[in-house]
């Protein structure tokens, strides 16, 4: 569910109309709903009640400031992967208590910065990491607070790039030699071990791979406590999909995900904190963008939108669909009309979608691409040199500007020619 509705035949972001959005910030540009990051991160939060637990968001979706305050002040936790995500939460208020750090290539730079700032935890990947991250934090005088990812060897079911949880991918430890990490790790004078981390991909549509996963966590927990480890903490992942078409798709809800929790890590005795991105954020945003071209071909029509892919990658890079859907509602029953829908690059990567229906359109109509928010803006390159896409923050009827467009100047500016040449 989200607040992109048609009012009175116009497409709304809860109480403003896109249009007029689109009037004054020009086109393309992300809008994203308040109402709905909250609802969304709410029903988290109730999935877990009555487990102690926190709620982490995958930054790597969605990483504007505003958005992080807006996350932060309602209590949530945040899930970092570079220190550029972790100085982003700090920014917005979020304490460094709330903050945990994941992924695979952290430098010692950027251990030392977060030990500095402070820090919640790190999940660590390997045991090159572990030995870097011990030296760090006892050069400093202090003990890291760490979990181990564990790769537990599970088909996650998802796209190919955004599956994490096989053995052949690059994350985490073989759970098979977490025993011996573990006890390593208790030997590091930098290390305090607080419990077990796992994360298995993106966009999963069926719980069942969560479920073996978390299974496995379940026994290694007691493993582990058995063999001495205090383990207090489990640290879930992400990963809940969202349905990208109205129509046929209905991923498990937070509430069964929350349930199926309970009923395979619920009785250890841990705080469970999970990391979801894009169940937040994923139908929290449209992409808005004017209609260029309609261009005849042989074969068939193509809408040249003033967005491309540089502005959102996914269907180029993860075949994705996204709903695309006239700003201003066409009358009931209209005759539609198939378009190619492209960008003005020059790929012909540059192509949202193909073959798709929809109610006639013009040159300078507005068009909005639904469940943007996830992976979109965070995504978004200047190929072609072209401006960072802006973003718009809705609530109510208020909106604002959450991050400008780039002029061009600043666009031109930013590169130096050396005096030498
Ligand atoms: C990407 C990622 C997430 C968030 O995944 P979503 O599918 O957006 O929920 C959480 N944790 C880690 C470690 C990740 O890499």
């Amino acid at each position: 569910m989200d607040h992109f509705v048609y009012k009175h035949g116009a497409l709304h972001a809860e109480d403003v109309p896109v249009a007029e959005i689109a009037a004054a910030v020009g086109t393309p540009f992300y809008c994203y709903s308040a109402q709905t990051l909250t609802r969304h991160f709410t029903l988290f939060r109730e999935a877990l009640s009555p487990l102690p637990h926190l709620v982490c968001f995958a930054i790597k979706s969605l990483s504007n400031v505003a958005v992080l305050k807006l996350l932060g002040d309602l209590g949530a936790g945040m899930d970092v992967v570079s220190i550029g995500e972790y100085l982003r939460a700090k920014a917005a208020g979020v304490p460094g208590d709330r903050i945990v750090f994941s992924g695979v290539g952290k430098t010692r730079d950027e251990m030392r910065m977060a030990l500095e700032g402070g820090i919640r935890q790190f999940n660590v990947e390997s045991e090159p990491e572990l030995i870097a991250l011990s030296e760090v934090a006892a050069a400093m005088g202090l003990r890291a607070p760490i979990t181990l990812r564990v790769n537990p060897d599970v088909d996650a079911k998802t796209h190919a790039k955004i599956a994490t949880g096989k053995k052949e991918n690059k994350f985490g430890i073989p759970i098979s030699r977490a025993s011996a990490v573990y006890a390593e790790a208790a030997r590091l004078p930098g290390i305090e071990v607080v419990g077990i981390d796992v994360h298995i991909g993106s966009q999963l549509t069926d719980l069942a791979p969560f479920e073996q996963a978390f299974a496995k966590v379940a026994d290694l927990t007691r493993q582990l406590r058995a063999e001495g480890h205090d383990i207090r903490r489990l640290d879930l992942g992400g990963g809940l999909g969202i349905p990208y078409t109205q129509s046929n798709e209905t991923p498990p809800l937070p509430s069964d995900y929350g349930a199926m929790i309970k009923r395979t890590v619920g009785d250890l005795g841990c705080e469970i904190e999970i990391e979801p991105g894009r169940l937040i954020s994923g139908n929290a945003g449209i992409l808005v963008s004017s209609v260029i071209y309609v261009k005849s071909g042989e074969e068939r029509d193509f809408l040249i939108l003033d967005a491309a892919m540089n502005d959102l990658v996914r269907p180029a890079m993860y075949d994705a669909h996204h709903d695309i859907v006239p700003v201003v509602e066409p009358p009931v029953g209209v005759e539609q009309q198939r378009y190619d829908v492209v960008g003005p690059i020059c790929e012909t990567g540059d192509t949202f979608a193909k073959g798709r229906d929809l109610a006639p359109m013009q040159p300078g109509d507005l068009v909005a691409f639904r469940s943007a928010g996830a992976y979109g803006a965070v995504m978004a390159s200047e190929y072609n040199s072209r401006p960072l896409v802006p973003e718009v923050l809705v609530r109510g009827d208020h909106h604002a500007v959450i991050r400008p467009r780039p002029s061009y100047i600043d666009l031109v500016k930013r590169d130096v020619i050396p005096d030498w040449l």
